[in-house]
């Protein structure tokens, strides 16, 4: 099938790009087919659905395609291709095919895109199943390394194993993640504040080799149970100072006690008037 980018090429332009090899008595007998190929489209879908001549395109020596501006209801943009064919010698050319096809402006779905590829983080919901992909590359089994040695030293001193643990490639692609997302020294929070988690003393680092970068915050009061990169950092830091005197760092406090009362003044009474 041709692309949108080729359906309003002229007819002459067309021919002068892909023809000059070819017969001249064929691409002349194809290019001419116009009124056939319309007339096919009438007979297919009626006169009321067939709109502007827009050009020709060429498929191969013995073959054209014609395009016309289609008139349907939820098809606005769309284009009317009729494929013609002729062999050499022929007087008349026939109809091979009528089909509808998008031009450059029309309103088209979105790409498809596999069911296993559609849920997205966030996705998941309480009562939800998503198991991972039989090939998922995050995940290798159990009884291979996982790459960390902190982990495969553990998990064989106390004779555990999982089925499957995470690759290094998993973690690698976890750890950027993290690195860049809600809660990396990218992040705004971590950009307004010179304290950063790895001196905090609510943070708890990660086991394994993560562990090097990257710590849970136990701060109920700030990024509580997240995971957190070295360099990521709030206001909450356990080393934040408290503030001077006992009331809000940034106001004095307000003593409603210590307010002046004054005597309302006496209003002129009618008898004075
Ligand atoms: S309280 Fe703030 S600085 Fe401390 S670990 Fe949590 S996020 Fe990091």
């Amino acid at each position: 099938m041709e692309t949108a980018d080729n359906v309003t090429r002229p007819t002459g332009d067309s021919a002068t790009a892909t023809t000059e090899e070819w017969s001249p008595e064929l691409v002349t007998l194809l290019t001419s087919a116009v009124e056939p190929a319309r007339a096919a489209i009438v007979e297919f879908s009626g006169a009321d659905t067939v709109g502007d001549y827009l050009g020709a395109g060429y498929e191969d020596p013995t073959s054209a395609t014609h395009r016309f501006i289609a008139h349907l209801p939820g098809y606005q943009g769309w284009q009317w291709a009729v494929v013609v064919a002729a062999y050499p010698g022929a007087d008349h050319a026939t109809i091979s095919e009528v089909v509808l096809v998008p031009g450059p402006t029309s309103l088209l779905a979105p790409d498809w895109v596999p069911w296993d590829q559609r849920i997205r983080p966030g996705d998941l919901s309480p009562g939800d199943l998503l198991a991972p992909l039989s090939d998922d590359p995050r995940l290798v089994p159990g009884y291979l390394a996982s790459g960390d040695p902190q982990v495969d030293e553990v998990a064989l001193e106390i004779g555990l194993g999982r089925r499957r643990v995470m690759s290094a490639w998993g973690r690698s692609v976890a750890a950027q993640r993290w690195h860049d997302g809600d809660y990396g020294p990218s992040a705004q929070m971590a950009q307004s504040t010179k304290r950063v988690c790895r001196d905090c003393g609510f943070f708890l680092p990660l086991a394994g080799s993560l562990g090097a970068m990257f710590g849970v915050c136990g701060n109920e009061l700030s990024a509580d149970g997240h995971v957190v990169d070295f360099q990521y950092g709030c206001g909450a830091h356990s080393d934040t100072p408290s503030p001077a005197g006992s009331g809000s760092p940034a106001y004095d406090p307000y003593d409603d006690g210590v307010l002046d009362v004054t005597e309302k003044p006496a209003e002129d009474s009618v008898e004075d008037s």
